[in-house]
């Protein structure tokens, strides 16, 4: 039987010292890396327990909030702070897997969970996102859980997450620790495309450590809503969905944050649709434009062409009950 060295950090020093040894990976929730290694899919040598480390706290002010790493995705979706100022977050989280997993799941873990393509999870099969350059059997395969936006001839398996996609429309930015001191990392940064390299899924140096996540406060993110479509109403993963966040002034659109989930191979902010929205007036015929803008550059296969028509409407749903203000 393989052997997995076990580090418990009693520090973020302590944490980075063990996560600076080859193959290690930082432990917290454990929701998404222990599935992985029962698979044999994730196959680190070393584990670094991070959940002694002082990383919980959500820390609200005049500026937005700062979530700490470690906070679980229940405590996150239930800080009133969130809900006030962010409700399209608390409603993304509570939208995602079941009270269980939220109860375990952190936000760092959130961040870093990886997608449920089948083939990933299967090792009978290529995948070159688990194996650099072996293949990848859902180009010609099952495709309808598939991203149409951001793919590549590599790899066009979708982002899974809900918080993601709250935290792109809203601007996050990403704070990490790492051998070389401190950086942070804006959102829509983080995640790669999958390119040419589908095995590189994140913007981190060996050895960085997330601390936190800073959520800036604007008048758009406190209107905000999240809808997911999925094919049952509790612990599915989005066939799409959509964070919306308006300002509006004057009966027009004086900001406008649009981010997709469940049809990109990241978390899918669309500049596009933003740009359409800003200085309209909120209207059905403004949310169709944009929506058409958001699915531009679709790309479909063979199960997965649904999506596109699935997500325009999710937007224009989205749009409508932020500006409803319902
Ligand atoms: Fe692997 Fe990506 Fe292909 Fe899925 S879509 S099998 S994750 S390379």
């Amino acid at each position: 039987m393989r052997q997995i060295a076990y580090d418990r950090a009693s520090s973020v020093d302590d944490a980075l010292r063990a996560g600076a040894q080859p193959a290690a990976a930082f432990l917290a929730g454990g929701t998404s890396l222990v599935d992985l290694m029962k698979l044999e899919v994730l196959n680190p040598a070393r584990v670094v327990d991070v959940t002694r480390l002082d990383l919980s706290r959500i820390d609200p002010s005049t500026e937005g909030i700062r979530l700490g790493a470690t906070a679980t995705n229940a405590a996150v979706a239930a800080h009133p702070e969130v809900k006030r100022r962010f409700p399209v977050l608390s409603e993304a989280l509570l939208s995602g897997a079941s009270p269980q997993l939220r109860n375990m799941a952190t936000v760092a873990g959130n961040l870093m969970q990886r997608t449920r393509c089948a083939y990933y999870r299967d090792l009978a099969t290529r995948c070159n996102k688990r194996e650099p350059a072996s293949g990848c059997d859902a180009l010609q395969g099952w495709t309808r859980m598939h991203a149409i936006l951001g793919g590549s001839e590599h790899c066009i398996a979708a982002h899974p997450s809900d918080m993601c996609v709250a935290l792109a429309a809203l601007g996050a930015t990403i704070h990490v620790r790492g051998p070389r001191g401190e950086r942070d990392i804006p959102f829509a940064d983080f995640h790669l495309l999958p390119g040419d390299h589908p095995e590189r899924e994140f913007a981190l140096d060996p050895g960085e450590l997330v601390t936190s996540v800073f959520v800036p406060a604007t008048p758009a993110a406190a209107r905000s809503r999240y809808v997911k479509v999925r094919d049952r109403l509790s612990y599915a993963f989005a066939l799409a969905s959509c964070a919306a966040c308006l300002a509006i002034e004057g009966g027009r659109i004086a900001d406008a944050r649009i981010a997709l989930g469940g049809v990109g191979t990241k978390p899918w902010r669309s500049p596009e649709a933003e740009r359409a929205l800003a200085g309209q007036s909120p209207s059905p015929e403004a949310f169709h434009r944009a929506a058409d803008l958001a699915l531009r550059d679709a790309r479909t296969r063979r199960d997965n062409a649904f999506k596109v028509e699935l997500a325009k409407r999710t937007i224009v749903r989205a749009l409508a009950l932020v500006a409803e203000g319902a």
